[in-house]
C-alpha cells in the first residue's frame, strides 16, 4: 500500500500553505523519514513558460516557500528550485521564467537557490521506448528530489499532474525531439511512463498543487479553477489517481492507463491508502476536462474509414490573425515542422501536424486555437451527457 494524503487550502495564503504542507507531510511520516539532514535537494517545479502564477499553469510560489522553507527547518537542507520549461533551456530564457512565475522572492527571502546549471547528461533510463535519454544535471546532481505539480487540464494528454510533470527532467529542445520522435499519445504516454519510472529512484515525495488548477484547453491556454486542495504521496500515479478522482474517471486518462497496462498501477487502485471517497463526495461535475484524440485508435481501422476518421474526428489548430505576432516561436518549437510565417499570421500544414499541441503550449500571445470539427463535437456531446458529469461510483 502506498499512502496519498490531501489537505484543504482555501487559498494562497502563505501561512495556511505552510501548516497544510505541513501537516501533509506529518501524515506521511515526517519530512526527516525522507529527507536526510544536511541533503541537497531539488524542487522540481512546472514551469511550463513564463507566466505569473494567477493564470495557474504553473506551480505557486506559496507552495514552493512552504516546501523549502521546511526542508530548511527540519532536515537542515540545500534547496535548489527549477524545471526546464517548454523552450529553449538557457540562462536568458530559464531566469525570465523564474521571474514571471515569481520565484525571484522567494530567492531573495534565503528559502531556496534558483537552479543556473542548464547542463544535461544522456543518462541509461532502460525504459520501453526509451532506453537512455537527456536529463537535466539538476536533477542528477541532487542527492533527492521533490516533484511539486500542478494540477491543469492538458490537450493533448488529458491531464497534467505528478507523473507528466517529469517530463520536463529532459531539457529544452530535446523534449520537441522526443514529440517527433513518438506522436502518436499511446507511445508517448509509454515514454512518459519510462521517465517517471527512471526518475522514481530519485523522487522521495509528489506533491500536486490543486489550490487552483486549470480547466478547459490546458496545459496554458484554460482558465483558473478553484479546487481548494494539496495532495502528496510517494507514488506519482497514485498522487495522480487521488486528484484526478476530484473531475474525471482516472482510468480514462491515457496516462494512467498506460500505467495499468505497464502493470505500475492495478486496475482497481487497490494499492493506494486514500481517503477516495470522500474525494468522490467533493466531486466537481462543472469541471471544463479536455477529450484527447488518440490517433492510435484510428491505426488499425481500413484504409478508407481512417482517412475520414483522420479528417473529420480529430482537432486541428489554428493561428488566430488578430493575435498572432508572427513571433516564430511555435515555428522553432514545432517537432513536425509543421509551421511557418505567412503574411498575417503563423500557417499550419495540418497534414504534417502530428497534434503534439507544444505551438498552444509556448504561444506566449494565446494565438493557438483547437478547432473540432462538428461531428467530433456531436461525438463528445453524446458521450459526456452519457458520463462524465455524473458522479463517479
Ligand atoms: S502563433 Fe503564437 S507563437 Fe506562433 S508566431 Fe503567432 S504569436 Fe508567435
Ligand atoms: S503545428 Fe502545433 S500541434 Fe501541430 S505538430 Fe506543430 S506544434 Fe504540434
Amino acid at each position: 500500500m502506498s499512502k496519498v494524503v490531501f489537505a484543504n487550502v482555501k487559498e494562497y495564503e502563505q501561512q495556511q500553505v505552510t501548516e497544510a504542507v505541513k501537516q501533509m507531510f506529518e501524515q506521511l511520516g515526517g519530512l526527516k523519514s525522507f529527507v536526510k539532514e544536511g541533503s541537497k535537494v531539488f524542487l522540481k517545479l512546472n514551469l511550463v513558460r513564463e507566466m505569473s502564477a494567477d493564470k495557474a499553469a504553473t506551480t505557486h510560489p506559496t507552495v514552493v516557500n512552504a516546501v523549502a522553507s521546511l526542508l530548511q527547518q527540519e532536515c537542515n537542507a540545500t534547496v535548489v528550485v527549477g524545471d526546464s520549461c517548454g523552450g529553449l533551456y538557457t540562462p536568458a530564457v530559464m531566469n525570465s521564467v523564474y521571474r514571471g512565475c515569481g520565484l525571484k522572492e522567494g530567492e531573495k527571502q534565503g528559502l531556496y537557490t534558483l537552479n543556473q546549471d542548464f547542463s544535461s547528461t544522456s543518462t541509461p533510463i532502460g525504459g520501453k521506448v526509451l532506453g537512455s535519454v537527456e536529463i537535466i544535471n539538476a536533477f542528477l546532481n541532487a542527492d533527492c528530489v521533490i516533484n511539486l505539480a500542478k494540477l491543469k487540464t492538458h490537450s493533448f494528454t488529458g491531464y497534467s499532474g505528478a507523473a507528466k510533470n517529469l517530463f520536463g527532467l529532459i531539457p529544452g529542445l530535446v523534449k520537441v525531439e522526443m514529440h517527433a520522435t513518438h506522436p502518436q499519445l499511446d507511445d508517448f504516454c509509454d515514454l512518459l511512463c519510462d521517465v517517471a519510472d527512471f526518475a522514481q529512484s530519485k523522487i522521495v515525495l509528489h506533491l500536486i498543487d490543486a489550490i487552483v488548477g486549470m480547466e478547459g484547453p490546458g496545459p496554458t491556454n484554460g482558465t483558473p479553477k478553484h479546487i481548494g486542495k494539496l495532495f502528496c504521496g510517494t507514488n506519482p500515479y497514485h498522487v495522480d489517481v487521488c486528484a484526478v478522482t476530484l473531475f474525471d474517471e482516472p482510468a480514462k486518462m491515457p496516462l494512467l492507463q498506460k500505467a495499468i497496462q505497464r502493470d505500475s498501477l492495478s486496475q482497481e487502485f487497490s494499492e493506494i491508502d486514500c481517503d477516495l471517497s470522500s474525494l468522490k463526495a467533493d466531486y466537481i461535475a462543472d469541471y471544463k476536462r479536455v477529450q484527447v484524440s488518440n490517433d492510435a485508435a484510428f491505426l488499425h481501422l481500413p484504409a478508407w474509414i481512417r482517412f475520414l476518421a483522420e479528417k473529420f474526428l480529430t482537432q486541428k489548430v489554428k493561428m488566430r490573425k488578430r493575435r498572432c505576432k508572427k513571433c516564430k516561436k511555435c515555428e522553432i518549437h514545432c517537432p513536425a515542422k509543421a509551421i511557418e510565417m505567412g503574411k498575417k499570421k503563423a500557417i499550419v500544414d495540418h497534414k504534417k501536424c502530428i497534434r503534439c499541441f507544444c505551438c498552444q503550449e509556448l504561444c506566449p500571445f494565446d494565438a493557438v486555437e483547437i478547432k473540432e470539427s462538428l461531428l467530433l463535437k456531436t461525438t463528445r456531446w453524446l458521450s459526456s451527457t452519457k458520463t462524465s458529469k455524473k458522479r463517479p461510483k
